[in-house]
Order: C-alpha cells, then structure tokens, then sequence
C-alpha cells in the first residue's frame, strides 16, 4: 500500500494530462477520497499573520462528493488590512473565475488560471480603497490528492511524502533570494538595493524602491511600485494514494528551520500536535522574532486513522536529492524533480509575472449574453468598455497589441501597470 512507485528518472519528464491521470485512479485504484485532518499553532509578535481554514468546500453546492478544502495564510507587513481583506475575499474571487457546470477534471486544470485571477482581482479590490499595507498569501487547495498552492511572498507550504521526501510546493519572492524576480522589478522600472543609513552604509535586506519592501510579489501595497505585482507562482501536484504531509508556515518558521527539519521534527504526529511541535522548534532555536503562524495538513488514506511513520533509512538520501533550499528557486523554472522519486506526480508549475503567460488566449468568456466577460475581475461589459483581442493599437499606446483574453479597462490598466508600461499611481485615490 505505501511502497513507493519505480522511478522515473528522466530529467525533465513530460506531463501526464490530468484526465489520462484521472481515468487511470478510477480504473486502478480506490476511488475514496483521502481523509484531511489538520491542526493550527501560532505565536504573535505584530499580529499581522491570519490565516483560512475552510475543510468542506464544495465545488456544486449541497453535492458533499464534490467537496475539497482550502488553506491559507496571510502574512501582513505595514498593517493588518491587507491580510484580512484577503482572507475574507479571496477565495470567492478565485472560485468565481472557475466557469460553471463543469466536472471535477476541468474544474482542477481550470484551478491554476482561476488563482491567478482571483489573487489579482483581490489585489486590485485592496488597492482601491486607498490603504498601505501588504500581505504574502500562500493558498492551498486540496481536492482528493491533488494539492495546488498558489502563493506570493516569502510564507512557504512544503509536502512531506511517504519515503520521508520533503519538497517545496511555493518560490520565495523574496528580492534577497531570488535574482529572477530583482531582474523583473528592474526591468519594470524599479530600483533594487539595500538601505543606505547615515554615514553610507548599507543594512539589510535587498529591497525595492520606491517603497523598500523586501518582497517582489504581495497582494496590497499601494503605495510602492506596481511592479511589485499579485501574480501568484502556482504549483499542482497529484499525491500517490499513500497521502501525505503538508506544513504551509509564514517566515517566522522558516527563518528558524530549514523544510527538511520542519518536517522531521513532527514526523509521526497527529496534526494537531505537529504544528505545535513546529512552531515550538522554532521558538527554540531563534526565539519569537517574528509572528510565526503555521498549518499542518495530513492527506491520509481514507481507512487509516493518521499518517503512517515514515521509514527513517530513506530520508537523507531522497531529500538530498531533490530538496532544494528556498535560494535556489526561480519564479519561472521548476526546481523540485518531485516526480524523479515517483511518489507524487506534477501535473502544473508556473511562475510567469506576466498576465499574458498566465490567462492564455482561451479564457472562457460568457458568449450567451453577448457581453465580454473580464478574464480577472469576471465583470461583464459590452463589447466597447473594455479591450479585447481586436482592439489593440486604437486604445493602447503599448507597441504590441494586446492578444490576451478580454480584459476590462481597469483590469487593462492594471496589467500595464505590472508590467512598467505606465507610471505607478493608484488606481483610485482615497
Ligand atoms: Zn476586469
């Protein structure tokens, strides 16, 4: 039951489609849905760290086989408005770009656009009523074993498997950490460096100017560039019907444990337990220096009561193989070979910054209406509100035309604004 699949050790397989997948889990395996249990610990410093637990979602309302799950946490830096705006709006935000009436199957290969269009409709909702403070969202949504996060910032979500492999499900958006992001914000108009304090020196983190925050990626933060953008990197992941281990945790854990022993120190744990053991082992080795919040999320096999442990043997030399250290993602580059140990297979990654990478061209629009629905904040409009595919050179000064999918014109706004090709200045002034 937990013995783990024969490799495949090419080294960058190719992509299962995710029906094929589906098709072989009804014809070959149990159809039971796994079991999620979870437990939840945090200690504040600020109070700005929130985070979602919503275990019984459902994908058609009052159907309870079409139930999943979501996770989240908001680390909220320059106050608290941005965290909680997220966690209450969300999620609606990325269901409501999901079309309706479809099955399970679309509805999950619907999910990775849906994330981006809820996190920058959200965005673009926070940045309208005029206030200053971000948020680092790491977002998770657990259907069957099928794990997809979605996040910006620095919090992480990494997945303990069976064999003891620990892999990260999130990048960091951290400028300090990720040289493909400080060459995006440069090229979009920003300046990266660290904090020049009297008498020249420099202190600190690398940040972004204006504004100095340390991230690249945030929902909120109106008043710094808008290339600090809320386009999330987005990870999907099937798990072998062994299950597995989720710790999704702000940097107040992280910068205390490397994954590999965040996941260690709980091992064999309930939940419940797990994420106390977390956040203790934390504390212990740096202290309270920052809010430290964390999830720990089990995907158990329906008929077993918890995970079960994990073979110790295994363990250094399957995450040394494939564990990488949170300085060594790209936005855009898979880095974690997951399915290279067989135990969980990778169905989507994509980090792009660019809406144009992340909408594609066949987002779904409302065609029955005759109205042209906005592939991010799903408003319709008549045709001649927004910008759509036909209407590049007449309302756009951009050298190419915008080949997208139909975007409103606030929506519009927004993504030439993420990309540099306007000033940053708030959509809406307070
Ligand atoms: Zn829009």
């Amino acid at each position: 039951m937990s013995q783990i699949k024969v490799s495949r050790m090419k080294p960058r397989p190719t992509l299962v489609p995710l029906g094929t997948l589906i098709g072989r889990e009804l014809r070959t395996e149990k159809v039971e849905k796994p079991t999620i249990k979870y437990g939840q610990a945090a200690l504040a410093k600020k109070g700005e760290d929130y985070f979602l637990i919503k275990p019984d979602c459902q994908r058609i309302p009052g159907n309870p086989s079409t139930s999943f799950s979501v996770f989240a946490i908001f680390d909220g830096h320059n106050g608290i408005s941005a965290a909680i705006f997220a966690k209450e709006n969300l999620l609606n935000n990325v269901l409501s770009a999901i079309p309706q009436g479809i099955g399970r199957e679309e509805w999950l290969q619907a999910l990775p656009r849906a994330l981006v269009a809820g996190f920058v409709k959200t965005d673009i909702e926070f940045q309208q009523k005029g206030e200053t403070s971000g948020t680092t969202v790491t977002f998770v949504v657990i259907d069957g074993w099928t794990v997809t996060v979605a996040s910006v910032g620095d919090s992480r979500c990494i997945l303990d498997t069976q064999g003891g492999v620990v892999s990260l499900l999130t990048v960091d958006h951290r400028l300090e950490e990720n040289a493909e992001e400080r060459e995006r914000v440069t090229a979009s108009g920003g300046e990266v460096g660290r904090l020049n304090v009297f008498g020249g020196n420099e202190v600190g983190p690398l940040r972004c100017w204006p504004g100095g925050l340390c991230l690249s990626r945030s929902i909120g933060d109106t008043d710094v560039g808008e290339f600090i953008v809320p386009i999330p990197h987005v990870k999907q992941v099937k798990l072998s019907n062994a299950g597995g281990r989720l710790i999704i945790a702000s940097d107040g854990i992280w910068d205390s444990l490397s994954s590999d022993v965040g996941a260690q120190s709980c091992r064999g744990l309930p939940a419940e337990l797990a994420a106390k053991l977390v956040v203790k082992e934390a504390l212990r080795s740096r202290g309270l220096k920052d809010d430290t919040t964390c999830l720990v999320v089990d995907i158990i096999p329906f008929d077993r009561p918890i995970l079960p442990p994990t073979p110790m043997k295994k363990q250094n030399l399957l995450s040394s193989l494939i564990f990488g250290k949170k300085s060594q993602t790209s936005a855009n580059k898979a880095t974690n070979k997951l399915s290279a140990v067989g135990v969980v297979e990778e169905l989507f990654e994509e980090g792009s910054a660019m809406l144009t990478e992340r909408l594609g061209k066949d987002f779904p629009l409302d065609s029955n209406s005759g109205l042209l629905r906005c592939a991010v904040c799903q408003a319709d409009q008549t045709p001649n509100d927004g910008l759509s595919v036909n209407s590049g050179p007449y309302f756009s000064p951009a050298p190419k035309p915008w080949e997208g999918p139909f975007l409103c014109s606030t929506c519009r706004k927004k993504k030439d604004a993420m990309e540099g090709k306007r000033p940053s200045i708030p959509l809406v002034t307070a």
